[in-house]
C-alpha cells in the first residue's frame, strides 16, 4: 500500500508532545486562507511512499517517543494512514493526527478506514486553521477554534473531551 507525502521530518518538538517524527499528507481539500503549507495542497503533488518504507524510515530515528501524521490532510489517504498508524504501534509508537475535519464530522461519517484512523490515534487536533483566530500562544496548533481531543476518552463519553489547556498551560509555564 502506498502513500501521497508531502515530507517527513525526523524531529519536531512543536507538533505533540515529546519528540516525534511528522509525517505529511499530500493533499488537503480544505484550503484554508492563511495555510502555512499551501504546497500540500495539490492532491497530485509530493510523491509516493510504500507504507513499509516509511517504517524504515520512523525506525532510522530511535529518539523518537511518536509520530505524528499532519498535512494536508491525512484522511483523504485514511485507508493508508491507517495501516501505517497499525504498524507504527505495534513498534511501540503512539499516534497524533491532524485533520481539518471537525470531531463530529469524523464520527458521523460513514467510513470504515475515517473510524479506524481516528481511533487508533491517542490525539486528534482538529478543524480547519483560521486566519482571524490565529494565536502563537497555542500548543501545537495555529488557531483558537482547533482543539486537542483525548480520542479515547471521547469515543468511551461519545463526545470529544478537550484537553488542549493541558498542553496550553505547559507551553506558558
Ligand atoms: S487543513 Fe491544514 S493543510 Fe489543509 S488547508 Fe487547512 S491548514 Fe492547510
Amino acid at each position: 500500500m502506498q502513500l501521497r507525502l508531502a515530507g517527513i521530518t525526523k524531529e519536531s518538538v512543536v507538533d505533540g508532545p515529546g519528540i516525534r517524527v511528522v509525517i505529511y499528507a499530500q493533499g488537503c481539500p480544505h484550503r484554508c486562507p492563511g495555510c502555512q503549507n499551501p504546497k500540500t495542497h495539490d492532491p497530485s503533488g509530493g510523491r509516493l511512499f510504500c507504507v513499509d518504507e516509511v517504517i524504515q524510515m520512523v525506525r532510522r530515528v530511535p529518539i523518537a517517543q511518536g509520530v505524528t501524521f499532519s498535512g494536508g490532510e491525512p484522511f483523504v489517504q485514511a485507508e493508508a494512514f491507517a495501516k501505517l498508524g497499525h504498524m507504527l504501534k505495534s513498534h511501540g509508537l503512539d499516534i497524533i493526527t491532524y485533520t481539518g475535519y471537525a470531531w463530529q464530522d469524523l464520527v458521523n461519517s460513514p467510513s470504515e478506514a475515517w473510524h479506524d484512523l481516528l481511533s487508533l490515534s491517542s490525539l486528534l487536533i482538529d478543524g480547519p486553521f483560521h486566519e482571524n483566530e490565529r494565536d502563537l500562544s497555542l500548543a501545537f496548533r495555529g488557531s483558537r477554534n482547533q482543539r486537542i481531543i483525548d480520542v479515547g476518552a471521547s469515543l468511551q463519553r461519545n463526545e470529544p473531551v478537550v484537553v488542549s489547556d493541558r498542553f496550553d498551560s505547559r507551553k506558558k509555564a
